[in-house]
């Protein structure tokens, strides 16, 4: 039950919201924040001036482009799509919540693929939609493909995350389309992280076989622009139109849409960051994986973070932030990730800072 709210609100409540936990991002401020999987290299400086311009020359006193027309021109040349089959939200969480307005509710099944984003399951109770779990392996967690396809068969829509948050594996996309092949209902890959996988590893080029796939993007990750809140969905113009129903109009303000649209113009100023993030990504990963003698376990990922598991990681989380002024995120709490802590990659001295403090306080030592 959530704190601070009295017995007759919470009656007055819709039923089931009234027994959810508000999220909680756990934010504090710290002097190194490698807690919610942001581009902590800031925006390339040119970039930087080209948002700034298009900031100022922004007019607020009249409503912004209710489907951000020029925005989603922009991100459907990049992807080669149609203007038509893009929809842009106020951050991928908005267009989460619209797709379970939009395909789930009474009668209908979300399959999700545990552990993953938080999200999916809070908006699918929120929105009164049943939620299948095909669990993951659970030291590897790889997905049970037959599994899910199965799953799949009665769902109207399924979450796949790849890379996935917080495991960092990436989802095959001949499993893809089997499972695009078995489901009446829409399949959603939740790229958010993708910019950091391989060439190749987007399930895009399946979206002219199957009308019942969209891939969600975000310009959060590696674009820089996380305060924004820009996120947006390719799909069938059917998908979009979906979207476009259950959709608040004005969610996507001007200052936002202006300034994405110079970093989607932008975008390849950003290879340079990207590359050093997953350089660094390897980097951290192989000093984690030097400290196997005292517990740590890191699993390989495709995106901006790791996950690892440590001995106490409660505790470990704990001394990070208090005694270092280091934020991770703490998941040991989670079922399925047992004594695991997410760290995003940050720049070289945030990785060997944190690598460092590590070190010492699983050799129980003190500052
Ligand atoms: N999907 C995944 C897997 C995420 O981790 C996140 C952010 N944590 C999102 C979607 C949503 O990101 P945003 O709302 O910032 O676009």
């Amino acid at each position: 039950m959530s704190p601070g709210i009295n017995d007759a609100v919470r009656a007055a409540m819709r039923p089931s919201a009234a027994d959810l936990e508000p999220y909680d991002p756990a934010f504090l401020p710290a002097s190194i924040n490698l807690s919610a999987n942001e581009n902590g290299y800031g925006m390339p400086d040119d970039v930087q001036a080209h948002v700034e311009a298009a900031l100022a020359k922004v007019v607020a006193n009249r409503y912004p482009q209710p489907l951000s027309d020029a925005l989603r021109s922009e991100l459907a040349a990049w992807h080669g799509v149609d203007p038509d089959q893009v929809m842009v939200g106020n951050g991928g969480d908005e267009l989460l919540f619209n797709l379970l307005l939009a395909f789930g509710g009474r009668d209908h099944a979300l399959v999700n693929l545990p552990p993953t984003f938080s999200m999916y399951r809070l908006y699918a109770q929120l929105l009164e939609t049943a939620v299948v779990d095909v669990p993951r392996d659970p030291d590897s967690f790889a997905v049970d493909v037959d599994a899910l396809v199965t799953a799949a068969r009665a769902a109207s829509l399924v979450i796949v995350t790849s890379p996935n948050n917080p495991t960092g594996d990436l989802f095959p996309i001949g499993d893809t389309r089997r499972l695009c092949e078995a489901c009446p209902g829409i399949v959603l890959l939740d790229e958010a992280y993708v910019e950091f996988a391989p060439e190749g590893s987007t399930a895009a080029p399946l979206l002219p076989e199957f009308e019942n796939l969209a891939i969600l993007h975000t310009l959060s990750k590696a674009f820089c622009l996380a305060g924004a809140r820009i996120g947006y969905v390719l799909g069938s113009p059917s998908v979009v139109s979906a979207l476009a129903t259950v959709r608040q109009p004005y969610s996507v303000n001007v200052l936002s849409q202006a300034a994405a649209l110079e970093v989607v113009r932008d975008r390849m100023s950003f290879s340079a960051t990207i590359e050093e993030i997953e350089a660094e990504r390897e980097r951290l990963a192989g000093g984690l994986r030097q400290l196997v003698g005292l517990g740590v376990r890191v699993w390989p990922s495709a995106a901006n973070f790791l996950l690892v598991r440590v001995p106490g990681a409660h505790e470990v989380h704990r001394q990070l932030r208090d005694e270092r002024s280091i934020l991770v995120r703490d998941f040991s709490a989670t079922p399925g990730l047992d004594g695991c802590l997410r760290m995003t990659v940050g720049t070289p001295q945030e990785n060997d800072a944190v690598l460092s403090a590590l070190a010492e306080i699983l050799k129980g030592g003190s500052r």
